[in-house]
């Protein structure tokens, strides 16, 4: 089990006693996806935030590989989760051309790159050089999602958090994005939560589902474990 969840719950601070979150219990396989359906506002944005450790939460317990980790992580555990928005720029830098933010994860983790390498690996992600020295406002959305998929994706995480990754693009792109996360599970065995209000989408993508409704987090059975 790479992640797992015990009560996990969460309030906001402004929230007059409203249950964001309220004691999830997920669990998450390596090389599985699993879907977190539900209207808006049902609470699966906040639980993304938990999973990813970019906010703690109220009560509950996360872990990781078996081990118990609390926000913010740190080493394998920040490497390994990480998360994509629906809204790709509030990932990037709004000063920095595309260049500077896509070196960023290998300065990090002190991976190795070259331009020509850094050229031909965001090629797979329709990224050129004309690309390159354009700020997050000067790409397109879908272009802006590509680059922060493959940002993340250079760091080989164990999990991602996908966050309505595609509400906000065109058709065309959304295929694009489906296909790029499909593609790179098959050759890496990440794991994937995919938050989503889209039921079709869920199920194309998800081996489990779990059904959010009101801060309640209910696995739904009998489905296929397809990929
Ligand atoms: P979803 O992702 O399913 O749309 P969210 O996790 O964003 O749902 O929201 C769950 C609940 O928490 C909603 O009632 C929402 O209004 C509330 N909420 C979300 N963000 C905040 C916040 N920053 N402060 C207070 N309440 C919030
Ligand atoms: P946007 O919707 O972001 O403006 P487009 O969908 O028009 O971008 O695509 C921009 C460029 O990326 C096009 O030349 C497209 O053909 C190219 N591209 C090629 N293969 C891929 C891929 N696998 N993923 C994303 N973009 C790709």
């Amino acid at each position: 089990m790479i992640l797992q969840t015990e009560k996990l719950t969460y309030k906001y601070p402004n929230s007059h006693g409203h249950t964001a979150v309220d004691q999830a219990d997920i669990s998450l396989h390596k090389g599985e996806t699993v879907g977190l359906f539900g209207e808006s506002g049902s609470g699966k944005s906040t639980l993304g935030l938990i999973l990813a450790g970019l906010i703690k939460p109220t009560s509950g317990m996360l872990r990781h590989n078996g081990e118990k980790i609390s926000a913010p992580y740190k080493g394998a555990h920040r490497r390994g989760i990480q998360i994509l928005f629906q809204h790709p720029e509030i990932s990037f830098n709004p000063a920095l051309i595309l260049l500077k933010s896509m070196t960023e994860p290998y300065n990090i983790y002190a991976l190795p790159y070259s331009y020509s390498s850094l050229l031909e690996y965001l090629k797979h992600y329709g990224l050129y050089e004309e690309h390159l020295y354009r700020t997050p406002a000067q790409l397109s959305g879908g272009e802006l999602q590509r680059a922060a998929l493959a940002r993340i994706l250079a760091i080989q995480p164990e999990v991602i958090v996908l966050d309505e990754p595609t509400s906000m693009l065109d058709v065309i792109t959304q295929v694009q994005i489906m296909n790029i996360l499909k593609d790179y599970q098959s050759k890496n065995n990440v794991s994937y939560i995919l938050i989503s209000h889209n039921r079709i989408l869920c199920e194309k993508m998800c081996g489990r589902i779990y059904k959010v409704e009101n801060g309640v987090f209910t696995e739904e059975y009998g489905r296929p474990t397809d990929k």
